[in-house]
């Protein structure tokens, strides 16, 4: 689970990080009502769960509140990297003199938790790891000893800080471990940590992961995920449909549009779409014992697909009843118009009657009776060949 920037940071404060101060707001009005509390320039921040929001024109900086209110119309009103904007971060604004990277990650070879520092903040760290890694130093943090003194003053010199910031470091350091480990975080992240024009240290950013795993062991944090509003928006439209109909759904990209029963056999699926030449445009598992409802609701779901070229239905009936996925299939393709070729491959349970209902329908459907044989037939349609 990952935490918005405002619930990063709320966490930081608790473990004496210092952040500005700020506000959460949902309208424009709000933020103006916040800017004017906070007096003086401020900064309006999108709260997306994606990075590069500066980049993409989510942070913008706004001298009075009646800016602020515009400002915050504006990107209320954007997208940033394809997510809506549904809250925003008022802060004070901060004189930048100087943007470092502090982080902490899990290091799975090591099990051990890195502490990484870079003096080249403000930017992705990926970028500066990839273009000059020797600009990023770490140290490895033993899980009983904690993070030392040593650690966080080597760390502190060797990115070439001000000896009088060592100690502010050092606590920001000692804080970001603990609320890293306190709430068994899998990431810790204050991009940037800035010098401000007064010579003091702040988390101008804050970015923390939550192992899922660890969420039944902090109520506190599932709220955190319920109170913001926006973490089921955060959803596409697709993926928010396939959950409401209680579908196992992720979206690929690709043209051959996937219903299958079962998530090892729609894993299978697309292994052998990709083995005979095609790119699956979806996983998608309808569940054990899919009746009509759902496997109607599943092709409706794969139907709507963009770039969409074939769709392979594959079902093998166990306790799922081929004649309730006919009839679901049927239910679909009476509701949504396509041209798209679809592949069934449909055994098991109730397969003749389930055959017929198909049949009885007067849709033009290509059936196989092996998973490679419908693999085959869908990469062939997909591509534009007649089909055999
Ligand atoms: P990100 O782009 O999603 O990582 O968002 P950040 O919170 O890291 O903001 C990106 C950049 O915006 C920072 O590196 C700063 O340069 C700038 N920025 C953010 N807040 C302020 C602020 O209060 N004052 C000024 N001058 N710049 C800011
Ligand atoms: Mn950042």
């Amino acid at each position: 689970m990952r935490l918005h920037e405002y619930q990063s940071k709320s966490l930081f404060a608790k473990h004496d990080i210092p952040i500005p101060q700020g506000c959460v707001a949902t309208t424009p009005a709000e933020a103006r009502r916040c800017a004017k509390e906070l007096g003086g320039a401020v900064a309006v921040k999108a709260q997306v769960l994606i990075g590069g929001r500066g980049k993409a024109g989510g942070i913008r900086l706004a001298d009075t509140p009646a800016a602020a209110e515009e400002t915050a119309a504006a990107i209320l009103g954007m997208e940033v990297r394809g997510l809506a904007v549904r809250e925003l971060l008022i802060e004070e604004s901060v004189h930048i003199a100087q943007e470092i990277y502090l982080g902490i990650v899990v290091d799975r070879s090591q099990r051990r938790a890195v502490m990484m520092a870079s003096a080249e903040g403000g930017v992705e760290i990926e970028q500066v790891a990839h273009d000059r890694p020797e600009a990023i130093v770490k140290v490895t943090i033993d899980p009983l000893s904690g993070l030392s003194d040593v650690q966080t003053g080597a760390l502190a010199r060797d990115i070439g800080l001000e000896v009088q910031l060592h100690d502010a470091f050092g606590r920001i350091a000692r804080g970001l471990y603990e609320a890293f480990a306190a709430h068994d975080a899998t990431l810790a992240e204050i991009n940037p940590l800035v010098v401000t024009g007064q010579g003091k240290l702040l988390a101008l950013d804050g970015k923390m992961v939550i192992d899922d795993n660890a969420l039944s062991r902090h109520p506190d944090l599932s709220q955190m995920r319920a109170q913001s509003a926006q973490d089921t928006g955060q959803e596409t439209p697709v993926e928010r449909k396939a959950r409401e109909a209680g579908l196992s759904y992720v979206h690929l990209g690709g043209e051959i549009g996937c219903v299958v029963n079962g998530a090892g056999l729609a894993m299978a699926t697309m292994d052998v779409i990709k083995y005979f030449g095609g790119v699956p445009a979806n996983f998608l598992d309808v569940g054990g014992g899919a009746n009509a409802a759902k496997t109607a609701a599943a092709l409706r779901l794969v139907l709507g697909t963009p770039g969409l070229k074939a769709v392979l239905v594959n079902i093998f009936g166990g306790i799922t009843l081929c004649d309730e996925v006919a009839q679901g299939i049927v239910t679909a393709l009476g509701e949504v118009e396509t041209r798209v070729p679809l592949v069934v491959r449909l055994v098991g349970t109730n397969e003749e009657r389930g055959q017929e209902i198909l049949a009885e329908s007067g849709y033009r459907l290509l059936s196989a009776n092996t998973l490679a044989e419908a693999a085959r037939k869908v990469v062939a349609v997909a591509s534009g060949e007649a089909a055999t």
